[in-house]
């Protein structure tokens, strides 16, 4: 039987499968993976996946959990602005760094305002394209917060471009993503897109 690539393998590989995985590719640019510089590189490279893609292992339910319903009489739009994102694109593999600004309308409940930052990284912490993170943000703020509108807007440069493309080195991928009252209320997007720019 074929083996089915598009699932989630059931049993993952050792930590040391990995580690010779990472010497293949070493072998594989003709390299010698036994040379002094090279010798701890395979432990490395894993380790160092283990915290590029930590948020395989958080939840974002968790992180928007625990919300408040005290914010007296304001009843704007919460906007967090310049949150690092560092994530890694799924078709190289290559970083892809920037920021996101992040908005909602509150519909009676916040969050604390560091949880936005925790909740682009557990999606940023994962194999990535910029247009699926943008969506996963607002997708678990309407889930969880069920705000009254959410706006997200990622800009980031792709280190895959920036290495292989001729021109593409300061190349900016913006991507937005609106729900309810910023998708319907214009004015309410472009306050946003203003203020994002500022
Ligand atoms: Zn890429």
């Amino acid at each position: 039987m074929k083996k089915k690539l598009d699932v989630v393998p059931s049993v993952r590989p050792s930590r040391e499968e990995a580690e010779r995985a990472v010497r293949t590719l070493i072998e594989y640019i003709g390299e010698a993976p036994a040379r002094e510089g090279l010798r701890e590189t395979p432990q490395r490279v894993v380790k160092a996946f283990d915290e590029y893609f930590h948020g395989y292992a958080l939840d974002a339910a968790e992180v928007l959990s625990k919300t408040f319903r005290d914010v007296g009489s304001y009843d704007g739009p919460v906007l967090v602005k310049n949150i690092a994102v560092e994530s890694r694109c799924e078709h190289h593999l290559a970083p892809f760094i920037g920021h996101a600004h992040i908005a909602y309308v509150p519909d009676g409940r916040v969050v604390g305002l560091s949880k936005l930052s925790r909740l682009v990284d557990v999606y940023a912490s994962r194999l990535q394209t910029q247009e699926r993170l943008t969506a996963e943000i607002a997708a678990a703020l309407e889930k969880h917060l069920k705000p009254r509108g959410v706006a997200v807007l990622v800009e980031a440069e792709h280190f895959c471009m920036k290495l292989r493309g001729v021109g593409e080195a300061h190349a900016l991928t913006v991507t937005t993503r609106f729900g309810g009252l910023y998708k319907k209320d214009a004015a309410l997007r472009e306050d946003f897109l203003k203020m994002t720019k500022a």
